[in-house]
């Protein structure tokens, strides 16, 4: 095996695999490494994505779709409940991933595009030394070095990387939520439908949801702000679930942080570049991660190709990729950061409100503008406040 790559791409979930695979296809020589044994397990994900974000990268494939989903019902404290149907609202359809086999795809199309790849191999150091890096990898129990001109750091939300090339992506204590998910049988549901239920009640500072895994299985979870919430995360789920599923059976367990930090400044250092989790990629209102991490494993490839082009590993030259993915997601990172905020700060009856004011309207009629007239004419004060966003 080789000792020296272009790039080394630490971590294979969808961040680290489309980077892989995508600096491959340029002609780099790459190493993706992974430290778990298997890809894609365990499961850290309630699995549901937009079709059109997911379809920019692979094919759709009946392998590793769990469910087709074609609404989305919002649920209110007091029970109103909010239908955005992808027929009638124009909204986008999605699909529950079964990322087991997801993940794994992704890293066989990287290998399949020319990657070399270990499981089983985590990296445990990392030092510059002539331009490059010196990155200590354990694989199979076994330390030693590979000489690398760049590493993407994919190694997700406690990324070493970042530390380790002294990126801030320090998360505060209202800059992450606690999630707990269950995988569950025996309950009742819709299996084209994705269900949130918000407000305090249910989930402080976030959201119940749940998401069908075919027709007999759905993941059911919860993130909280550890900030707003007086309880675990756990207690408020195992609450809910016996209000709402007394019957239901747990499958797995799954635990777990999703940051909602925002934008960070920037995510690159000589020879690094971070994405996905690693970078606070996720979305701060639903805390979906899939496709920007996919999408910054992509600009994260494409910039470390210019830079070998280039012959110019520097944390300057890289900053190409800050503006990428500033401009594919950036922004909407900020905006819906500042939106995450204000939501967190609506009590349950002015949720209640909302939702019943929105709750009689034909579906058909539920564009944004449409939105804002009726809370405008039932709710003043409320519009005023999320002015920034309509
Ligand atoms: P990850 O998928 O976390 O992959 C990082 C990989 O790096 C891991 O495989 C890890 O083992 C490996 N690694 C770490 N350190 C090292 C090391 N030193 N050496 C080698 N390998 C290392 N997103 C959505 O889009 N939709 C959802 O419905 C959704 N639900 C979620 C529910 C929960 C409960 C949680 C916790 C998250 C959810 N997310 C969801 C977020 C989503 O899971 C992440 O955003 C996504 O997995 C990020 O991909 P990634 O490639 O950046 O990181």
């Amino acid at each position: 095996r080789m000792t020296d790559y272009d790039v080394v791409v630490v971590g294979a979930g969808p961040a680290g695999s489309i980077a892989a695979k995508t600096a491959a296809e340029k002609g780099l020589d790459v190493l993706l490494i992974e430290k778990r044994q298997e890809i894609g397990v365990p499961v850290r994900c309630a699995e549901g994505v937009s079709r059109e974000g997911l379809e920019k990268f692979v094919n759709p494939d009946s392998k590793w779709i769990a469910s087709e989903i074609e609404n989305a019902e919002i649920i209110s404290p007091s029970n109103h409940k909010v239908v955005l149907s992808a027929e009638n609202a124009g909204n986008e359809v999605g699909y529950v991933l079964e990322r087991k086999i997801f993940d794994r795809h992704l890293a066989r199309l990287a290998s399949k595009a020319g990657a070399d790849v270990l499981t089983k191999t985590s990296a445990v150091s990392f030092k510059r030394e002539n331009g490059t890096v010196k990155l200590g990898i354990r694989s199979m129990g076994e330390f030693s070095e590979i000489t690398a001109k760049i590493v993407i750091g994919a190694d997700g939300v406690e990324s070493r990387v970042a530390k380790w090339a002294g990126i801030d992506t320090t998360l505060k204590l209202n800059e992450i939520e606690s999630c707990v998910q269950y995988l569950m049988t025996n309950i009742d549901f819709d299996d084209d439908t994705t269900y949130f239920w918000v407000g305090r009640k249910y989930a402080p500072g976030g959201y119940i949801w749940l998401f069908p895994k075919g027709k007999d299985a759905a993941n059911v979870g919860i993130g909280v702000m550890p900030s707003l919430a007086e309880k675990s995360a756990k207690w408020y789920l195992d609450r809910f679930i016996e209000e709402h599923f007394p019957d239901g059976e747990i499958v797995e367990v799954v635990v777990g942080g999703v940051p909602v930090k925002g934008a960070i400044d920037t995510a690159v250092a000589d020879n690094v570049m971070l994405a996905g989790d690693a970078a606070r990629h996720t979305d701060p209102i639903t805390g979906g991660g899939i496709i920007n991490a996919m999408s910054a494993g992509h600009h994260a490839a494409i910039a470390a190709y210019e830079a070998i082009e280039a012959n110019d590993y520097s944390k300057e030259f890289l900053r190409k990729y800050d503006e990428k993915w500033k401009l594919d997601f950036g922004e909407s990172l900020v905006r819906n950061k500042k939106l995450q905020e204000k939501m967190m700060r609506l009590d349950d009856p002015t949720l209640d409100r909302l939702a019943e004011s929105l709750e009689g309207m034909p579906i058909e009629e539920m564009s944004v503008r449409r939105l804002a007239f009726e809370l405008f004419k039932k709710h003043p004060r409320l519009l005023w406040d999320l002015r920034e966003f309509i």
